[in-house]
């Protein structure tokens, strides 16, 4: 996860790779590109794209939207309205449709912010505001863990960075205070995720918040709790929405069942980024039928509570079994459950052997997540009834001590 490294092994030194040819050296990409997956598949880290088969214990989908009802019927009557498929431009051109702006609006007023700017995905997003917003001479903080779009942005960007100890509030401030006596006098961004995608575990974010009313500015990512947390669905860090000096991500791919993301923010914030985001203002726009899917799924949200109250009953439900069956795993109380295995072979192997029973669990290693910590992620959605939870569990029993 840590994802500043960037392959899971290292790659071969590029230069080193090359043939002779009618009598000069050329390097030869192929070669190196072929050496560099032959040291990920001896390492165990080699990555292959597996389709989606049996029941779902793996995806973000956490409401089950992506395939309900009422989001194909939003994208079905759109269509039929004449929206169109493809935005076919700039944002900042002919882009711009009436669904995206009215899309963000309804949003801003949602998750109470200010404003709000759609971007194709939580990735680009996370990348674009922290390439844009920290400026030269600030400090952009962010917690170890944070998504691979923060590290890419963070070293993309025009900011210093430092990170601070996985949710250890109390370091940030040390590192802060640190950055301050060295003689730095810019903002500083604090960067975290409010629920962490692979330990399912939540920031301190008023301890946070705290630091950031007396230094500068909180930028949460809410991508795992968007929809799933807060209320009404409104995030983690709903209750410091609309504050001038927070930034929030609200991805759309995830609990939303569409995909894209917001960013929520003042509206000077917003500005800025239309004017200055790069990464915004030279993308064609999203579509506009993930806007109608959008605000259809804040709809869903108001008016189906019952989701977010039936995965809490699947988080516990998995929570009473895997105590009763599988005490000495620790558990992390959200819908991601990372069950730490350790080595990258062991993991992809039982992660294997639960698949073949049927249920859909992915194993995650380096550099997604730290090294000797490769896990299964177990991802609770209501795409799995509770007897699958049930069964998910007596699998892992059996599976579990043979590691
Ligand atoms: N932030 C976090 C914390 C994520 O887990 C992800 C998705 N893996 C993203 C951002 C990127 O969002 P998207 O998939 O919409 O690009």
């Amino acid at each position: 996860r840590s994802c500043a490294e960037r392959p899971g092994v290292s790659p071969p030194d590029p230069q080193d790779i090359s043939v002779k040819k009618k009598g000069q050296g050329i390097v030869d990409r192929l070669a190196f590109y072929r050496q560099d997956l032959g040291a990920l598949e001896a390492a165990a880290r080699l990555r292959g794209l597996t389709p989606r088969r049996g029941v779902d214990f793996s995806s973000n989908d956490y409401l089950g939207l992506a395939q309900s009802a009422r989001l194909r019927a939003a994208i079905a009557g759109a269509l039929e309205r004449g929206v169109p498929v493809g935005a076919a431009g700039s944002r900042l051109l002919r882009g711009e449709t009436e669904d995206q702006t009215a899309f963000e609006a309804a949003a801003a007023g949602f998750f109470g912010a200010e404003a709000a700017l759609g971007f194709g995905g939580g990735y680009v997003a996370n990348f674009a505001v922290i390439t844009t917003l920290p400026q030269r001479g600030d400090l952009l903080l962010m917690d170890a863990l944070s998504h691979a779009s923060t590290h890419e942005g963070a070293q993309a960007g025009r900011a210093e960075v430092a990170t601070f100890r996985h949710g250890d509030a109390g370091h940030a401030e040390d590192v802060i205070t640190t950055w301050r006596r060295g003689g730095g006098t810019g903002a500083v961004w604090i960067a975290v995720e409010s629920l962490y995608s692979m330990d399912g575990d939540r920031a301190p974010l008023d301890d946070l918040m705290g630091l950031a009313d007396a230094h500068g500015f909180l930028m949460v990512d809410e991508a795992h709790a968007t929809g799933v947390f807060g209320p009404g669905g409104r995030g983690l860090a709903h209750h410091l929405e609309g504050r001038d000096n927070v930034v929030t991500l609200h991805t759309l791919g995830k609990a939303l069942g569409g995909s894209g993301a917001l960013i929520c923010g003042a509206r000077v914030l917003i500005d800025f980024l239309v004017n200055r985001c790069r990464p915004f203002i030279f993308a064609t726009a999203p579509s506009p039928l993930m806007a109608v899917a959008g605000q259809e799924a804040l709809a869903i949200l108001q008016d189906e509570p019952w989701r977010q109250a039936a995965l809490q009953e699947r988080v516990a439900l998995f929570g009473a079994e895997m105590g009763r069956r599988l005490p000495q795993v620790p558990l992390s109380g959200s819908q991601i459950v990372p069950l730490i295995v350790g080595p990258d072979a062991a993991t992809m192997d039982l992660a294997a052997q639960v698949q073949a029973r049927g249920l859909d669990v992915r194993g995650i290693r380096p550099p997604t997540v730290p090294e000797g910590t490769s896990r299964l992620r177990v991802s609770l959605t209501l795409n799995a009834l509770e007897a699958e939870v049930i069964r998910l569990v007596e699998v892992l029993e059996e599976l579990w001590p043979d590691l």
